[in-house]
C-alpha cells in the first residue's frame, strides 16, 4: 500500500501515460448509438480513500455514462427497500453469459442469475419502480448524497438513445413478467433502468460515492449508515463473482478486487478497508469491459499489492 498520497498521485499518471502511448485495443459501444460518439482516447483514473484523500490523473473530472456501474446503487437501494424478499426474485450466482444474455433467464423460470447482469438490473428496477413513488428521482438523489454533488445529471440524449434501441432489454422485462417476476408495468421499468444508466459522472465522483463498500457499509465522509456491514459484504461477493461479467474469473484470477464495469468505459474496483479505484477509457473488449479502464485497475492493484485475496 503506498501510504504517501503525493506518490500514489505520481503513479496514478505514470498508469495513464503508459497507457496512453499504447494502441488503444477494443472497440466503443455502437449499440447505444450515442455511446458511440464518444472519443477512444479519454482515459481517467481515481483513487478515493477511505481516511479523505481523493486523487486523479488523465482526464478523470470529464463525466461519462456510467451505464451498468449503476446496478451497484440501484441494488443497495433494493437491499434496503425490501431486504431479504429480494433474494427469493433474484439469484447471487455467476452467470457465466454475456451481460445481456436471455437464454438462461428461460431456462430459470425467468429468475435472474445474480442482479448484475441486465436481467437482475431489471428485476431490481421494478422492485424500485413498484416501492418508490418517485424512483428515478430517488434514484438520482441517491447519487447525488453519496457524491456530495447536486451536479450530477441523467444525459437525455443517452436516455433517448437507449430507449429506441432497447429491444433486448425489453425482451428480458418481458420474459420475466411472463413467469410472474415483474410487478410494475413494463415501459415504467425499462424507464427506469434507461435513466439510472445514463446518469453521467466522472471518477472523482464514482470513486467517491461507492467508499461506503470499502468501508463495512459507512460512509467515511458524513458517517452515514449506506448499508448494513451485511449488505456490503453481500454487495462486495457479487461483484468479486459477477461484475466483470463472463470476465470476472479472470479479473478474480488475475486482481482479486471486487469490480462493476459499464459499457460506458468505466470501471469501479472495492478495495475493503483502503478506498476505491474507478478508471474509465470507452473502448470495451468482447465482454463489454473496458479494456484499458481494466488494465489501469489491475496496473494500480499489482503495484500497490491490492487483493481481497491475500
Ligand atoms: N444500458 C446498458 C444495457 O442495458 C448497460 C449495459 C452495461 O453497461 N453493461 O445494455
Amino acid at each position: 500500500m503506498i501510504k504517501n498520497i503525493s506518490n500514489l498521485q505520481a503513479k496514478l499518471q505514470e498508469l495513464i501515460i503508459t497507457q496512453k502511448n499504447l494502441p488503444t485495443q477494443g472497440h466503443v459501444a455502437d449499440y447505444i448509438p450515442a455511446l458511440a460518439e464518444v472519443s477512444p482516447k479519454l482515459m481517467g483514473i481515481s483513487v478515493a480513500t477511505i481516511d479523505g484523500n481523493v486523487i486523479g490523473a488523465g482526464d478523470y473530472q470529464i463525466p461519462f455514462s456510467i451505464q451498468s456501474i449503476s446496478k451497484v446503487f440501484g441494488l443497495v437501494m433494493a437491499m434496503n427497500r425490501i431486504g431479504d424478499d429480494l433474494w427469493q426474485r433474484v439469484n447471487m450466482e455467476p452467470s457465466g453469459q454475456p451481460f445481456n444474455s436471455i437464454i438462461q433467464l428461460e431456462w430459470e423460470k425467468g429468475i435472474p442469475r445474480n442482479p448484475v447482469i441486465n436481467a437482475g438490473a431489471l428485476l431490481i428496477s421494478d422492485v424500485l419502480t413498484s416501492r418508490f413513488s418517485a424512483s428515478k428521482l430517488a434514484f438520482l438523489s441517491f447519487m447525488r448524497s453519496l457524491a456530495g454533488d447536486d451536479n450530477i445529471y441523467i444525459d437525455n440524449h443517452v436516455y433517448q438513445s437507449e430507449l429506441s434501441h432497447g429491444s433486448r432489454n425489453a425482451a428480458l422485462a418481458y420474459l420475466m413478467k411472463s413467469f410472474g417476476n415483474i410487478d410494475a408495468e413494463i415501459p415504467d421499468v425499462l424507464s427506469h433502468y434507461f435513466t439510472q444508466c445514463s446518469i453521467s459522472m466522472n471518477c472523482q465522483q464514482l470513486a467517491t460515492s461507492l467508499l461506503f463498500l470499502a468501508n463495512k457499509g459507512i460512509d467515511p465522509k458524513t458517517q452515514k449508515v449506506i448499508c448494513t456491514p451485511r449488505d456490503a459484504h453481500r454487495v462486495n461477493a457479487i461483484l468479486s463473482t459477477s461484475g466483470m461479467y463472463d470476465q470476472s474469473g479472470e479479473f478474480a484470477f488475475s486482481v482479486g478486487l471486487p469490480a462493476k464495469s459499464g459499457v460506458g468505459g468505466g470501471v469501479i474496483a472495492i478495495v475493503p478497508g483502503y478506498g476505491v479505484i474507478c478508471t474509465w477509457s470507452p473502448p470495451l473488449n468482447k465482454f463489454g469491459n473496458s479494456v484499458a479502464g481494466t488494465k489501469l485497475v489491475s496496473g494500480l492493484a499489482e503495484e500497490l499489492g491490492l487483493s481481497i485475496y491475500h
